[in-house]
């Protein structure tokens, strides 16, 4: 099974040294041709309108927007917001590949940042987790297709579809390899489907 992270901006390194922590050894992709040769991948946190432009200049948008139709992503934080199909007041497209409304930065400026509890609920199991929100978005609706699978508070902070797997925090950060595993076990069922 190879994994590859979306390395053109953002904390990949942070995603790579997680998976390795597991036991992967993950490909950094910049390019369509090292894409091709993945089953599965991340897709950061960072800036989604520059990871927007630096993904377009690469050549990698129309490819990946291939790859989530057949193949899982996993997006966090501006790796949810550019795969989201509704993004209002947002400057670019998006690659329209899960079914959620996300507001960029909803937390406001006076808490862009902070660390809380998180409730996770993976494959029947309920978890409470640290999330750790950097200028966060909210998932504010999500259509038939999606399954909600975390809260913080009242707010839907994971979800998924068919093939792309989302939170709103960063999971890498924390060491703690829930959504990770999560993401791996549904990246090898869909190469056994
Ligand atoms: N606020 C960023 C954006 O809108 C996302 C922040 C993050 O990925 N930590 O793209």
């Amino acid at each position: 099974m190879q994994i590859g992270v979306l390395a053109v901006q953002g904390d990949f390194s942070k995603h790579q040294d997680m998976l390795r922590q597991m036991g992967i050894e993950s490909q950094l992709v910049r390019t369509p041709a090292v894409l091709s040769k993945c089953d599965g991948l991340i897709i950061p946190g960072g800036e989604s309108t520059t990871l927007t432009t630096v993904m377009q200049k690469h050549g990698l948008w129309q490819p990946l927007q291939e790859f989530g139709r057949r193949k899982v992503i996993f997006g966090t934080c501006a790796g949810l917001i550019i795969m989201a199909n509704e993004v209002p007041g947002h400057p670019h497209a998006t690659l329209d590949l899960i079914d959620i409304t996300v507001e960029r930065n909803a937390y406001g400026r006076q808490v862009d940042s902070f660390i809380d509890k998180v409730k996770l609920e993976l494959s029947g199991a309920s978890s409470v987790v640290e999330g750790v929100f950097i200028r966060a978005p909210k998932i504010k609706a999500c259509g038939t297709s999606v399954r909600i699978l975390g809260y913080h508070r009242q707010d839907i902070v994971a979800a998924e579809n068919e093939h792309i797997l989302v939170c709103t925090f960063h999971p890498e950060l924390t060491g703690d390899e829930r959504l990770h595993r999560y993401f791996l076990h549904k990246v090898s069922r869909h190469i056994h489907d």
